[in-house]
């Protein structure tokens, strides 16, 4: 099987297992405990914060430690919430945020904030006129994502921090789907806060992370949540010690990925992927083709040929129909269709994010089967209309 859906979730390198190892048995101890068990996990948490804190050009102590990004997004919104008296109600998001930002913004939406969408034009990256336009001085917060998880695109984010501090907002941005991609530097975007994912970039599942510029302890709003104090109160809770190793060891793969080839390695697989499927299929849409893209991450249209069903045809390999119909949820990608796509069009389209352990022998394989799969779906359908939302 080739796996070729490195966006929902990437395997856990075997240096990163290696090194989480020790802290299930013989390290068990409890960070906040004040004898040597409790010291020595404490220790690897703080090595875990540093390694972090390089791969995003942060300060040690402005990494706060959380269950993921979704945890991360939440907490931030929540903050808000729970925070009294704010003089600012204005929260601007883009219309291609995660739902762990879009969702949070909703329920504050109904508690008397006033959550505005950022317009994002054809090519999947948001409108920063429109931006000028939106963000006013009763904004108190944007959040806009650094990738977006469906298309791949690369966000503006360092022009929108610049527009948000000047009319004295907060940025934040999440950048689960950045980090191990691409190069990410919170000194270069400027961002107050970013929220990362390990699972993303070859660490473990259920650990993540928070950049606060200045450090938990200068949260501007009020923390959701109560309990023993951890992370300066921010996110309290007994750490998840193997998962932080893991997320530690991660980054510094990361970072050693990003000044080697296998950068560009990528970008390479990324341009023959693109122009065989162009070649073979020309009918075939790369959305958002020529926009700053992660290489390797992209969604593509194939009309008349619903993605759920293309991508259960084609067992071999391993895609996301997300894009098309957001897992579970059973309706068009709001992605999509921010960007302007019809329902037609979101209905026949597939997502591709490869990653570190796919190569060129993949593909080329690849676009046999998925052509001989377009042309039996096309005949097939001719005969019977089908519906992805039956899937
Ligand atoms: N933000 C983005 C852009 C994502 O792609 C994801 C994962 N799909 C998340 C947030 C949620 O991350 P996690 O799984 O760590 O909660």
């Amino acid at each position: 099987m080739i796996y070729w859906d490195n966006n929902s979730t990437t395997p856990c390198a075997s240096r990163v297992v290696e090194a989480m190892q020790p802290y299930w048995l013989e390290k068990f101890g409890n960070p906040s405990s004040p004898h040597v068990f409790g010291r020595r996990a404490a220790e690897a948490v703080e090595v875990a914060r540093r390694q972090v804190a390089k791969l995003v050009n942060a300060l040690s102590h402005e990494i706060v430690f959380t269950s993921g990004a979704t945890e991360s997004n939440n907490l931030i919104f929540l903050s808000l919430l729970c925070t009294s008296g704010l003089a600012r109600k204005r929260i601007v998001v883009s219309s291609i945020e995660h739902k762990s930002i879009l969702e949070p913004a909703a329920l504050l939406g109904e508690r008397g904030f006033e959550i505005v969408h950022l317009p994002v034009n054809t090519r999947g990256l948001v409108d920063l006129d429109a931006a000028e336009r939106l963000i006013d001085g009763q904004t108190v917060l944007v959040s806009v994502q650094t990738v977006n998880n469906e298309l791949g695109t690369i966000q503006p984010v360092a022009e929108l921090a610049e527009i948000a501090h000047a009319k004295g907002s907060y940025f934040h941005t999440d950048a689960a789907q950045a980090l191990g991609k691409i190069p990410f530097d919170v000194e270069k975007i400027n961002c107050d806060i970013a929220s990362f994912s390990a699972h993303k970039m070859y660490g473990p599942k259920g650990v993540g992370g928070l950049f606060v510029r200045g450090g938990p302890k200068r949260w501007p709003w009020t923390p959701p949540f109560r309990g023993g104090g951890q992370e300066s109160g921010l996110r309290p809770g007994t750490l998840n010690v193997p998962g932080i190793v893991g997320f530690g060891v991660t980054s510094v793969m990361a970072a050693e990925e990003l000044i080697s080839s296998q950068y560009d390695y990528r970008a390479i697989l990324d341009k023959e992927l693109i122009s065989l499927i162009k070649s073979k299929m020309p009918e075939v849409t790369i959305i958002a083709h020529r926009s700053p893209r992660v290489p390797g991450v992209f969604s593509a249209t194939f009309p008349d040929v619903p993605g759920d069903i293309l991508v259960n045809h084609i067992k071999e390999v391993v895609i996301s129909n997300g894009a098309a119909c957001s897992s579970g949820a059973l309706s068009p990608s709001h992605v999509l269709d921010a960007i302007g796509c019809s329902r037609d069009e979101a209905k026949a389209t597939i997502r591709f994010s490869f990653g570190r352990l796919n190569s060129n022998d993949d593909y080329t394989s690849f676009i046999t089967l998925l052509k001989n799969a377009v042309v039996d779906i096309r005949t097939r359908s001719t005969s019977k209309e089908v519906d992805c939302d039956v899937f």
